[in-house]
């Protein structure tokens, strides 16, 4: 079959190679890949910056297709099942966060697309327990955005939770900027997003879908947009998915005292200069968030099977594999949103 392999931690050195189909075990389900996305950590994977990458390796991580295999030990799903999965490929299931079913902190995980060959091929493999069988109405294209949708779902519904009195600040209008909007908005908030000039389309599509002000910071006063909607107290909640330090320290004056930040975006560098002091005045709660588990995915397929979020209007752009690298040229130049492969 075709597969996109990256053969080594340099930059580039990526290439779609003939590769042997792959074989199941007992517990484990063989997927004919439909639609699989192109992530941030793609593009961080493909220069070799990320770390956890096991080259060689098949990237891809956000998919969605059709059983083809399932092993004997497998029960729910069958062959012509329209399916998503997880990207949890391994854990040792005994560790304290395996026991809370917190796998996205287990040490010993491995993920597909990153340690064990991913989706960007004509099938990959999951393991039966990250297999998720699509509501009738959720379509294969939309199920695509599943696991980034779960990493929206879990900002925003679980490290914290949205009220319905709660204005909501979001920095970066990426996808999954845009989604974590999305549920934040599906929540009852009220929500502001804010981009840059590089994102004016992007912030077209937030008008679009419904979010209640978008904010280029570059041409409008983010601090008056604030101070309007919040009678000068500030919002009460703001989800960081940009990864720029000036957003993080703009979040933190931002915030009203008591509120909750969540970084969700992944800084460049490990130290950055961040307003400490303010965290301590204002007595701010800063959250991380690191990508999804279990319980984020049943949430995500709620919130496309119920339509609280709509996942396609963030594809923005399409290409078969073989034409891989004008895909991943779009995302690394910022244009677009979601690019999606077809094998
Ligand atoms: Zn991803
Ligand atoms: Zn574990």
């Amino acid at each position: 079959m075709k597969a996109l392999l990256k053969k080594d931690n340099t930059y580039g050195n990526m290439e779609l190679v003939e590769i042997e189909e792959p074989v199941i075990n007992d517990d484990q389900v063989k997927i004919k890949v439909e639609y699989s996305g192109i992530c941030g950590s793609d593009i961080h994977s493909y220069k070799g910056e990320y770390k956890n990458l096991r080259p060689p390796v098949v990237l891809g991580h956000e998919f969605s297709g059709v059983v083809v295999e399932v092993g004997k030990n497998v029960k729910g799903i069958k062959v012509g099942d329209r399916v998503t999965s997880e990207t949890t490929f391994y854990i040792c299931g005994e560790c304290d966060y395996c026991k809370s079913g917190d796998y996205n902190l287990c040490p010993n995980r491995k993920g597909i697309g990153t340690q064990v060959n991913g989706s960007f091929a004509e099938y990959v493999v999951a393991r039966k327990e990250s297999v998720h069988v699509l509501p009738d109405n959720v379509d294969l294209l939309s199920a695509s955005i599943t696991e980034a949708l779960a990493c929206a779902a879990h900002a925003v519904l679980e490290k914290t939770d949205v009220e319905l009195s709660d204005v909501v600040l979001v920095f970066g209008p990426g996808p999954i900027g845009l989604l974590t909007a999305q549920v934040a908005k599906a929540r009852g908030g009220y929500v502001i997003l804010a981009g840059l000039t590089k994102d004016e389309e992007r912030l077209k599509v937030a008008d679009r879908l419904g979010i209640d002000r978008t904010v280029n910071i570059e041409r409008e006063d983010l601090e008056q947009v604030v101070k309007s909607v919040t009678a000068g107290y500030g919002v009460d909640k703001v989800f960081e998915c940009s990864g720029a330090v000036g957003a993080l320290n703009s979040g933190i004056s931002l915030l009203r005292k008591k509120g909750t930040i969540v970084q969700v975006g992944i800084f460049s560098k490990a130290y950055n200069e961040v307003d400490l002091e303010k965290i301590v005045q204002k007595e701010i709660c800063y959250i991380g968030s690191r990508s999804q588990k279990p319980s984020s995915w049943k949430l995500a397929l709620y919130l496309l099977e119920t339509g609280k979020v709509n996942a396609k209007a963030i594809i923005s752009d399409m290409f078969d594999l073989s034409e891989w690298f004008r895909g991943f040229e779009k995302v690394m130049k910022g244009e677009g949103l979601k690019v999606v492969l077809k094998p």
